[in-house]
């Protein structure tokens, strides 16, 4: 049986990660969601334990010094951090765990965990980036630029990825994704008895 794997999905704020991941799940089963902790404040509609777990910096800090999460960051004015034992129980059962997380986690796992596949998702356009986090309408002005200035020097970090996919219409990136999970299913790394399999029960002399 082929093994989990984490998909570790970046991308700048209003590149449409939410909307990409969410569509990508909906449609695949065998993808799970590994649900982050913040410091940040829910949104209006967002709910504690679906979105984020929202927790306050106390909470964040002794998660970390008791080595709780698998990677965090301090992004844009917030802590974000992903849950260590949901991930591993996940993969063990040979899910495939999608991070939705940004570049500088997704730098932290490229370190310790080679079989993890990278994603960069793009917008069509910085224009489009920005008017799509403006019309979000859940961010300040002051939030936006920081956002926006934060998007810009993210993109330096494209080349450490090992997939770019460009979020023009959310249909298509989604397929993208879905075929970059496909190729990565057959990589031989991720299966240790390809030869077994064939050969069945058969057995040379
Ligand atoms: P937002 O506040 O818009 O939900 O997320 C802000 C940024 O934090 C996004 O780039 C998002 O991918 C990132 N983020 C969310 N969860 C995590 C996490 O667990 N770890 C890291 N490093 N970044 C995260």
């Amino acid at each position: 049986m082929s093994k989990g794997f984490l998909l570790v999905l970046s991308g700048p704020s209003g590149s449409g990660k939410g909307t990409v991941s969410e569509a990508l799940m909906k449609e695949n089963d065998e993808i799970i969601y590994s649900t982050s902790i913040t410091t940040r404040t829910p949104r209006p509609n967002e709910v504690d334990g679906e979105n984020y777990f929202f927790r306050t910096i106390d909470e964040f800090e002794t998660m970390v010094k008791n080595d709780e999460l698998l990677e965090h960051a301090f992004v844009h004015t917030n802590y974000y951090g992903t849950p260590k034992e949901f991930v591993f129980n996940e993969i063990d059962k040979g899910e495939i765990v999608l991070l939705e997380i940004d570049v500088q986690g997704a730098l932290q796992i490229k370190e310790k965990y080679k079989e993890a596949v990278f994603i960069f998702l793009l917008p069509p356009t910085m224009d489009e980036l920005k008017s799509r986090i403006v019309k979000r309408g859940t961010e300040s002005e002051e939030d936006i630029n920081t956002r926006f200035s934060n998007a810009f020097k993210e993109l330096d970090f494209v080349g450490e990825y090992d997939y770019f996919v460009v979020n023009a219409e959310v249909s298509q990136a989604v397929e993208d994704i879905e075929n970059i999970i496909a190729a990565e299913k057959l990589r031989v790394k991720r299966h240790k008895d390809i030869k077994e399999k064939v050969m069945g029960k058969e057995k040379l002399n």
